[in-house]
């Protein structure tokens, strides 16, 4: 990277399954020397990168590489293509249309997805689960564009499947709120059936 980097350190992609760029395989560009010394590194702000500033022991020369961990998706085509968290912005900024979501809101929404991503260690993803990993950061910005999303993306083809959605977040609202409220209920009678974490919500 950069207009001093010499010929030779780049980002290094690996193609396929590998996680991490074989760096010690990298050979000085100089010399073509097989080893080099790691005289510093630094991690990219956002983490996602590693820059290793390298010497050559054999032409003393050095160098920069830089490590990232690859990450692509493989679309329904069967083609892959590098992950793109503007692709991710793209992707959910119709279901937020008319929201009170700003650019900064979605630029954020696809760092977290990437982060999620990335936590799975895969070096290969399809399209299709990195769609259901941006629902879960979605929901937690905006229930609507969340609903709208999921609609066309899980192809809700019902009401149910609505009905479905919205009550699973209305039970999420009512956990929450139990959080800061006494329980309101009657204590379970242990003798009248199953223990209460085992009883499913009321339908
Ligand atoms: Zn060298």
């Amino acid at each position: 990277m950069g207009a001093r980097a010499p010929q030779g350190a780049r980002w290094h992609r690996v193609r396929g399954r590998s996680l991490w760029s074989e760096a010690a395989l990298v050979h000085c560009p100089f010399c073509r020397h097989a080893d080099s010394r790691v005289v510093d590194s630094r991690t990219s702000d956002d983490g996602s990168s590693i820059r290793r500033r390298r010497q050559c022991p054999q032409c003393g020369r050095r160098f920069t590489t830089v490590e990232t961990a690859s990450l692509s998706v493989v679309k329904r085509s069967g083609a892959t293509e590098p992950f793109s968290r503007e692709k991710i912005v793209n992707g959910v900024r119709k279901a937020c249309q008319g929201r009170p979501v700003s650019e900064d809101d979605l630029a954020l929404l696809a760092q977290r997805v990437e982060e999620l991503v990335r936590s799975t260690g895969s070096a290969e993803l399809d399209a299709y689960e990195i769609g259901l990993t941006i629902l879960g950061p979605l929901r937690e910005l905006d229930e609507v564009a969340y609903l709208r999303f999921a609609s066309v993306y899980q192809a809700f083809d019902s009401l149910d499947d609505f009905e479905a959605a919205i009550t699973s977040l209305r039970a999420e609202h009512e956990a929450s709120r139990s959080d800061t409220e006494p329980h309101a209920g009657p204590d379970p009678d242990p003798s009248a059936g199953p223990p209460a974490s085992t009883v499913a919500p009321a339908r």
